[in-house]
Formats: C-alpha cells, structure tokens, sequence
C-alpha cells in the first residue's frame, strides 16, 4: 500500500513509499484511511527539526490528524464494526503513574510515544492497524469534518483546563481572547463561543475569508499590526477573563499573560522551535501575576475525554453555524502532492490529503 515516510532529521525528505498492508491480530481494528489533516508538527519534521523513527526502522510514516473507515476487526474487538467512521488518538503510554491512569497526556517520564510523530508510524497511509482502546468512533453525519477531530481535542483541553483551574474562586467569566487565528485558533474561539463567552479573536493580519467566519461566529477580530494588545480591555471597554495563546510566539504569551485581567487564567497551548529572545518589565509581569490573582498553565496532546467532548461541540457547531466547519478545511491534496500541501500550510486554514 501507499504511504508517505520522511527520514527525521533530513530536511524535505516526505516521500510516497510502498509497505505492507498491516495485519490485524485479536485485538486491532483494520482502517482504511480517508482524509489525513497536516500541522506545524508535519512541517517542522519535514523540515528535519524532530521526528523519530519507530524501534529499529530507518523511516517514519508521518500524519497524525486522521479520519477512516473500519474495514476489519480481530476476534476480540468489541467496540468496533466494519463501516465505522473512526479518529485515532496519538499519544502511546509509558509506564509512569499518569499513563497507567489512562492520562497519557499527562505524561510524567517522557516515554511516551506519538503515531506519526514519535517512535511510532502515523496515519498517512491507505491502512493503519490500531488497538481498539486508542480509537475514537465518529458519528457518520460528521462527514468529513470528523477530520478535525485530533486538533479540535487540543482546544477541548485548553478550555477544559482553563476552566478545571479556576475551581480555585468563585469565578463567571464574560470575555475571552484567543490569540492566533489558524485553525486550532479558530476551533477554540467556537468551543469558546459554545460556553457562552464574549470571544475576541486577535491575529497579525487580516483576511477576508476569515472575516467572514468571524462574522457568521459573532466574534470580534483584531489586528495587532492596527492596536497594541494592551489597549484592547480598554477598547472593547471590560478586562479578559480567559486568554487562551494559540500562536506559539513566546513574545505574544508573554504580552498576553500581561493584559488578561483580575483573577484571569491563561493557557499557553502551543510553540514554535527556537530561542527567541524577548525583553518584557519583569517587575510589571511578577506584579500584574501576584496583584491580579492570575494563572498561567501550560498544556499539550489531549485526554480521551477531550476527543468526546470534541465531537459533540463539533456536532452543536454544525447545527448552530450550518456549513461553518466544512470552510475551515480550506485545501485537499492527494498524496503525491505532499511536499506542495505541506509548504501550503501558512496560507490556509486547514490542509488535508485525501486517499
Ligand atoms: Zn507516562
């Protein structure tokens, strides 16, 4: 079968290569791959930045953001039929407290390893074989935005935590902000949108196609090329109450952790490789965090639960804004087409492979 494998550590190395057809043992379900969304995370691996390949191979199957169709299932498989539409989880436990909890995205040792991305093949390729644990079943009337279910799980965790941690007080947050407007921006200003908030929605540019989604969500964009982030509480005239940093640009978090308001919470959900360098008032920052009761929490990869709770605020989305998920998905590529989807990232919302 076809599938497409780089060689970590060498730049542009994404290529269409043939392997076997995996063989499905009691426990493993059989998937035929349909759509397979790409990241940074691709890009970067591509790029030969990271990416490891599995127990004595010398390439990596890359794709991790999957949408397929059960074809077969081992004797022991109980939750699975053929003809269910399925999304694979990505991470694979280690052995430490957090894993054996069943919380692998919590990983306290470091041992885990991720499909398509680390020591352990992914999904683009016309079959994966998977045990039926890690699986997520989609409902069929989904389509192909079930697609969006692996990155969508991520801002399920960036708001369940941001609301998780803020069990600490009393607490009935009006504003939010989400800095970054690709696509896992985007989905966590709906899911945002979905609990009842005000979202603000902020970026470096703008863009008409994106204008038009901000307005059929009621969410108010703003350029940070036109106003300074600190002169947005005052401009919309009340303080942010959940800033949720989508743009992995330390500076923006820095800058974001400083204008969220009294008693905020701010999730730093993602990152960009590098050093970057950055001056802030250290003093303003260590005051504005003590006086202001605020907190900062990190988080990566996502729990089961976020991917359920993804489909279901994937499913109120489809009811509440008709067609609205299906125009993130803004460019589909065979896979042959890999290294021109793969350099088309920046300027789409969401780019998939088709098999
Ligand atoms: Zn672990």
């Amino acid at each position: 079968m076809k599938a497409i494998s780089v060689v970590p550590g060498h730049k542009s190395s994404a290529q269409i290569i043939d392997v076997d057809v995996p063989t499905v043992t009691a426990n493993h379900v059989l998937v035929k791959v349909k759509l397979v969304g790409l990241d940074r995370t691709d890009y970067e691996i591509n790029e030969g930045l990271y990416g490891e390949v599995p127990e004595n191979e010398k390439m990596l199957i890359i794709g991790h953001e999957s949408l397929g169709e059960v074809v077969e299932v081992g004797t022991e498989v109980k939750a699975f039929k053929p003809g269910d539409m399925v999304v694979s989880t990505v991470r694979r436990p280690d052995d430490c407290i957090n894993c054996r909890a069943e919380e692998y995205d919590m990983c306290l040792n470091g041992g885990y390893t991720e499909r398509g991305i680390k020591g352990r093949h992914g999904f683009l390729s016309e079959y994966y074989a998977e045990e039926e644990q890690f699986l997520v079943k989609v409902p069929e009337k989904l389509g192909d935005v079930g697609v969006l279910l692996e990155p969508t799980s991520i801002a399920e965790k960036a708001v369940r935590t941001a609301f998780a941690v803020q069990k600490r007080m009393r607490w009935e947050p009006i504003t939010a902000m989400v800095t970054g407007t690709g696509f896992l921006g985007l989905v966590t200003a709906i899911i945002l949108k979905l609990r009842g908030l005000e979202v603000i929605s902020v970026d470096r540019s703008d863009n008409a196609y994106k204008d038009r989604i901000f307005s059929q969500l009621g969410i108010l964009h703003f350029n940070t090329k036109q106003i300074n982030l600190h002169e947005i509480p005052h401009e919309i005239g009340r303080q942010i109450d959940i800033i949720v940093e989508m743009t992995g640009n330390s500076g923006v978090a820095m800058h974001a952790i400083m204008v969220a308001g009294t008693n905020a919470v701010i999730v730093l959900a993602s990152i960009t490789g590098g050093d970057r360098r950055i001056e802030i008032c250290g003093d303003c920052f260590n005051q504005g965090l003590v006086l202001g009761n605020k907190t900062i929490v990190g988080i990566v990869n996502a729990h089961r639960r976020d991917f359920e709770q993804g489909i279901a605020d994937l499913q109120t989305a489809e009811a509440q804004w008709s067609g609205l998920l299906e125009k993130l998905v803004t460019a589909r590529y065979p896979p042959e087409n890999i290294h021109e989807a793969l350099s088309s990232l920046f300027e789409n919302i969401k780019v998939v492979i088709e098999f």
